[in-house]
């Protein structure tokens, strides 16, 4: 029998949003129904609102950063049971594209989502973003996508590890491979930004700075474990890193904005021979231009990383330990917890920068 769910949805690029209920078939082979609890209000929900990637796939389902608990599962799903706690994933790799068989599932081709059996009260099918969709009461996901953490951990900071903290932290250890003893800079301290600062902590990396344009957020990156802050307003932020790392740069620098600028400095407040990692998502049009002799001479290593590379089934029950054990520190993401009908204001907030994660949260 067909659900009734309620969710916050996007009809036309750039209007805002539209509360409303809509119409969830029953789970298909292999899909989860999912009652949603908390979800994190991330950038590129806003951005997928706005038509900032295109006009492509409206209406949709926004939210993509969720947890919840299993209702009802397909036929043939094993894993997760009814009654899991879950924390939803965007990517769940197939096991058969020329990435997973070759053993790289991290870089799958084609991560696996559910049929599309979501459709707003006019019978149009619903597009969740990132193949997910957790601004609503329920949604319907592969079984892959839905991976169990223990129940007794708090939804909003579990919803957290969905997307942004699982991209920084995972940048952090995977796509950089940070080394004990080592110098990090990270421009763009959001959620994300913050995560590649916790990422690098847990690492062992000994300076970590932090560089935003505003102090606020500066103040918060130094809670997740910035040794140095650096506000880009106060002078040329390449110049003001290179004379905290004794005139070399540092050994990591990530760009988690998705600006030219922040891009270029990225690359050139490195050491000789370190590694940039891009993780902010870029606009449409935006060029790209570069001094190519002065990259070529610092060599080292220039990366996009997409959720962290990370492997879900293998680091979100990671990052949950680590969050117990108060090794992480997900409470100070969690600036604010919301209702759904406020899901508008929350991107306000967002967009002046008052909040790392505004969280929907559901009736429990
Ligand atoms: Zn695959
Ligand atoms: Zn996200």
């Amino acid at each position: 029998m067909p659900i009734t769910a309620r969710g916050a949805i996007a009809r036309t690029p750039g209007a805002p949003v539209s509360i409303e209920e809509f119409t969830i078939d029953d789970p298909g082979p292999n899909e989860v129904l999912v009652r949603i609890l908390a979800s994190g209000v991330c950038h590129t929900d806003f951005g997928v609102k706005d038509g900032h990637y295109g006009s492509e796939g409206f209406p949709f389902l926004l939210g993509h950063e969720g947890a919840g608990v299993v209702e009802a599962v397909g036929p043939g799903v094993q894993r997760p049971q009814v009654g899991d706690h879950v924390i939803l994933a965007w990517r769940a790799p197939c096991g058969s594209c020329r990435f997973c068989l070759a053993g790289k599932p991290n870089f799958c081709s084609a991560s696996l989502n559910a049929e599309k059996r979501m459709r707003i009260l006019d019978g149009e099918v619903l597009n969740p973003v990132l193949g997910i969709g957790t601004f609503c009461t329920h949604t319907l996901v592969h079984a892959g996508q839905a991976i169990p953490y223990p129940a007794e951990l708090p939804p909003a900071q579990m919803a957290l590890i969905g997307c942004g903290v699982m991209t920084g932290v995972g940048a952090a250890l995977y796509a950089a491979d940070v080394q004990p003893g080592t110098s990090v800079a990270v421009f763009g301290c959001g959620g994300v930004g913050d995560s590649v600062i916790q990422g690098a902590r847990l690492a062992g990396a000994t300076t970590i700075i932090a560089v935003d344009v505003d102090p606020r957020k500066l103040e918060w990156a130094k809670e997740f474990g910035a040794t140095h802050l650096v506000n880009a307003r106060d002078g040329d932020p390449v110049e003001q890193i290179k004379a905290l790392t004794g005139g070399n740069g540092v050994n990591y620098s990530f760009e988690a904005v998705g600006s030219a600028k922040t891009w270029e400095q990225a690359l050139f407040c490195r050491d000789l021979a370190g590694t940039c990692v891009i993780i902010g998502v870029p606009g449409q049009s935006e060029p790209l231009q570069l001094p190519m002799q002065r990259f070529f001479d610092l060599g080292g290593i220039v990366r996009v990383s997409w959720y962290g590379d990370c492997l879900p089934t293998r680091d979100f029950p990671m990052l949950a330990e680590w969050y117990r054990q108060g090794q992480l520190n997900l409470d100070t993401v969690v600036t604010r917890t919301i209702t759904l009908e406020e899901t508008e204001d929350a991107f306000a907030a967002m967009n002046r920068g008052e909040t790392l994660r505004s969280v929907i949260m559901f009736e429990a």
